[in-house]
């Protein structure tokens, strides 16, 4: 490796480190409707970042209705060099209580190795690490570099499409690296090449025109809230295997969950049992899952003798990498107009969706990716999947085809609690991550 390019990294860390925590002190909560004074407030400030780094064109840009204020800076590809978008965002989920805190969330303070505040980890160390890429390179970085800080990843990133197709020349890009993911561990760098997609209704049925007198219909009549909760407990085999036919698997992956972490993460009871067949990785990562996340129907301190005539669920089916959202969307409304009991009335409402994501083939700089992360860390990455569903890494991929997407994490691990009370950044690894990605610039300069 460059050791001036390991020294550079080194030096601009405690510049980098002091921009994070300025980042940290604006509560850019995008879900607060309060703090559109705050979000600007931060995105100007990202700009400065990237305008005083010496990148020839910064901009703040809201010019997506209804969206959130996000951040462009680019600098044009040197001959024969290719295009890496640089993704981070700005805004941060609420505190919460701040009781919960033992820090306040908006003051960045360090304990053992950890810099904890509201968005330490996710996502503001992204833009940290982007800031230390262009700055070891003396802010001439080797090739085309986008950066893109969104502002509103944690609302469900609503305006991205619109914002894609709007700078679409732009944001073309021939490698995308979304510094977002998390770690497995302290001390091991990790990828995340597949999420889970989404794929959710609302369920109504339909038993009887209005209620009647449980004593004097039922045993002959069906109350609706029973035939609901039979017609749910079609979506499992006895094992606990998803049962809609026509969704989709994935090859089983390679890594291995240990299950007593899995049990500690997940809060399950003594003698639960786990659900379906296959290993844990496989389970969560290249298998649907289908879960019921509500029921409307009447609450238990307003029960009275009554047939429900009508019930309702959200049903929230996670789909493998490979399937396709609304395939899947009409094959779960299917099965669950086709196992309806007793024949009564269904009705599939609301689909919400959300495409799966897997890396396709794997290119150059996916090599020189794990390269970078393995000389920065000193250990090889892991590929992870991720149960979950993130719509920004489905809407790069879907918007352009032809580029590499990169998953990679900033320093996030599983300690970093992002989302909860007490988020903080594990600065070692934060330092390794913001070094890795020095290299990767150096290496994609090369690379292919
Ligand atoms: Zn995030």
């Amino acid at each position: 490796m460059s050791d001036q390019l390991r020294d550079a990294a080194r030096g601009v860390l405690p510049g980098v480190r002091a921009d994070l925590e300025a980042l940290i002190r604006i509560p850019s909560v995008s879900a607060d409707p309060g703090a559109r004074a705050e979000m600007r407030r931060s995105a100007d400030l990202v700009a400065g970042l990237f305008r005083d780094v010496g990148t020839p064109e910064v901009d703040v840009l809201d010019d997506v209705p209804g969206g959130q204020p996000a951040v462009l800076a680019r600098y044009p590809a040197p001959a024969g060099t290719p295009t890496v978008l640089l993704y981070a965002h700005h805004d941060v989920q609420p505190p919460g209580d701040p009781a919960g805190w033992v820090s306040p969330p908006f003051e960045p303070t360090e304990r053992d190795g950890r810099l904890y505040g509201r968005g330490s980890a996710d996502d503001k160390a992204g833009i940290a690490a982007h800031l230390a890429a262009l700055r070891a390179h003396g802010g001439r970085p080797p090739v085309g570099v986008t950066v893109f800080v969104e502002g509103e990843e944690e609302i469900g990133s609503p305006s991205l499409g619109a914002f894609l197709e709007r700078h679409r020349d732009r944001l073309a890009a021939d490698v995308i690296v979304l510094a977002d993911g998390g770690n497995f561990d302290v001390g091991r760098p990790a990828f995340t090449t597949s999420l889970r997609g989404l794929a959710a209704c609302v369920v109504e049925v339909r038993a009887l025109e209005h209620g009647v007198h449980s004593g004097g219909y039922g045993g002959a009549a069906p109350d609706a809230l029973t035939a609901l909760c039979r017609l749910l407990a079609t979506l499992h085999d006895e094992r606990g295997d998803v049962a809609v036919e026509g969704l989709a698997s994935a090859e089983p992956p390679a890594f291995d969950y240990p299950e007593d972490r899995f049990r500690a993460e997940a809060a399950m009871l003594d003698g639960v049992q786990l659900l379906g067949s296959g290993s844990l990785a496989e389970r969560l990562w290249a298998k649907p899952s289908a879960s019921v996340l509500a029921i409307d129907a009447t609450r238990v301190a307003d029960a009275s003798n009554t047939l429900l005539p009508v019930a309702r669920a959200k049903v929230s089916v996670r789909l493998a990498p490979g399937d396709d959202a609304p395939r899947a969307w009409a094959a779960l409304a299917r099965h669950l107009r086709e196992h309806a009991p007793w024949g009564v009335h269904v009705n599939v409402l609301d689909a919400d969706l959300g495409q799966p994501f897997a890396v396709g083939a794997r290119g150059p700089a996916f090599d020189a990716a794990h390269a970078a992360f393995r000389q920065a860390f000193g250990e090889p990455a892991l590929e992870l999947g991720n149960g979950g569903t993130i719509p920004f890494v489905s809407a790069f991929a879907g918007a352009f085809p032809g580029a590499e997407v990169l998953v990679t994490s900033a320093g996030a691990d599983p300690d970093s609690r992002a989302h909860g009370a007490d988020e903080s950044l594990h600065l070692g690894d934060f330092e390794r991550a913001c070094l890795a990605e020095v290299l990767l610039l150096d290496a994609l300069a090369t690379a292919g």
